[in-house]
């Protein structure tokens, strides 16, 4: 049985629609990540399941159990907020003594459990000290202690990383991803950061205005989004106006916008006239010099039309004789080797025949 289970469930302001008819199940044990642009609708749910707002319609079950008519405070769940929410006038050990002491738990037990959750955090050097005299790292970590203090079921994180450097937040990251296999408990965390949730979770639901779009492992919403949306917005892909203008046994033919014609591997439930998008990630799209033309599959000429290097990847706009721009990112392994193409260079640009997905609109 799932830990967690969400069956239909919606919540409505006014006539908006915040959540729209959400089902998932979580096991005990994963990290689960809910994955989604601004406003669609993660943090409502998160509360939900928290029980600090209520479902207009559906059901919440915690092993099995409905757990509508259980105050937050009753749950075997904790938040953790972005803003951390120490208490500023107590120390580290005291803000993660907190809910042992509001559970009546006795001074000698606290103090062993205390010392054990900070050690778990890396923080049994800072006891002493108040949250002004910590980093946000730090903080965060204390924040994490206490929310696993009274070991809920469930540890819920809103956007915990949010406040955090891009360097910093790597590290936690990391460091989150060990700290949850050591303590084995069940985390749920919100993110509006692809990177974040493909670098974290053990599985991820992508969320769109208030609907969950599709539910999987990181590599599997990668390399296979079940629509244009998904494919959009996580990570940069090449997207090309395209029309389904024949199916066969094994194959499908697209007519794409300006490119003209191709044929792809033929996708479950795809029809002729369909209307959506071809899809094709940059480090899918090779670039070669003009020489090479006869041999390669897919290929169009372009020119290079701009580049950007970023240390150990350059990207590279190279715009087609059809007028489309592609963009391809080719890695920079070779010591020396940092840049292959410059601007105005007459390219060859390739992609293999499984590199290209067709996605519905
Ligand atoms: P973000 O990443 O920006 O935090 P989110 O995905 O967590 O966004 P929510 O905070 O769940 O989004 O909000 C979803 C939608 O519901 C938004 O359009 C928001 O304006 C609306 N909303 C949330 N709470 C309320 C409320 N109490 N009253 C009215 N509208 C609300």
């Amino acid at each position: 049985m799932a830990l967690l289970e969400l069956r239909d469930v919606t919540r409505r302001f006014g006539d908006f629609t915040a959540v729209d008819c959400v089902n998932l199940s979580i096991e005990a044990g994963e990290l689960f990540t809910l994955l989604g642009p601004s406003g669609c609708g993660k943090t409502t749910l998160l509360r939900m399941i928290a029980g600090f707002d209520v479902p207009d319609s559906g059901q919440i079950l915690l092993d099995g159990q409905d757990i509508a008519n259980t105050p937050p405070e009753k749950r075997p769940i904790h938040t953790v907020f972005q803003s951390y929410a120490l208490f500023p006038h107590m120390t580290v050990a005291d803000n993660v003594a907190f809910p042992l002491k509001m559970s009546g738990k006795t001074p000698a037990e606290i103090k062993k459990r205390v010392e054990k959750a900070l050690e778990e955090v890396q923080l049994s050097r800072f006891t002493h000290r108040f949250p002004h005299e910590l980093s946000g790292g730090q903080k965060q970590r204390v924040a994490f202690a206490r929310g696993l203090i009274n070991r809920p079921r469930l540890l819920l994180m809103d956007e915990p990383l949010g406040a955090l450097d891009a360097k910093l937040r790597e590290d936690m990251q990391r460091e989150l991803i060990s700290l949850q296999k050591e303590v084995g408990i069940t985390f749920v965390f919100v993110t509006h950061s692809q990177d974040e949730a493909l670098a974290l979770s053990q599985r991820i639901a992508v969320m769109n205005q208030g609907q969950v779009e599709q539910i999987g492992e990181p590599s599997v919403i990668y390399s296979h989004p079940a629509n244009r949306f998904i494919a959009d917005f996580i990570g940069k892909i090449n997207l090309m106006a395209a029309r389904v203008t024949q199916v066969s046994d094994n194959d499908m033919t697209l007519e794409i916008d300006q490119l003209g014609t191709t044929t792809l591997p033929l996708k479950q439930g795809i029809k002729t006239g369909d209307q959506g998008v071809m899809a094709i990630r940059p480090e899918q799209v090779s670039v070669h010099a003009l020489a090479r033309h006869a041999e390669l599959p897919h290929a169009h000429t372009g020119k290079v039309l701009d580049f950007l290097y970023v240390g150990d990847v350059t990207t590279y706009i190279v715009e087609l004789d059809c007028g489309i721009r592609v963009e391809a990112l080719l890695a920079n392994s070779s010591p020396g080797r940092a840049r292959f193409f410059e601007v105005g260079d007459s390219v060859i640009v390739s992609w293999t025949r499984e590199a290209a997905q067709f996605l519905m609109n």
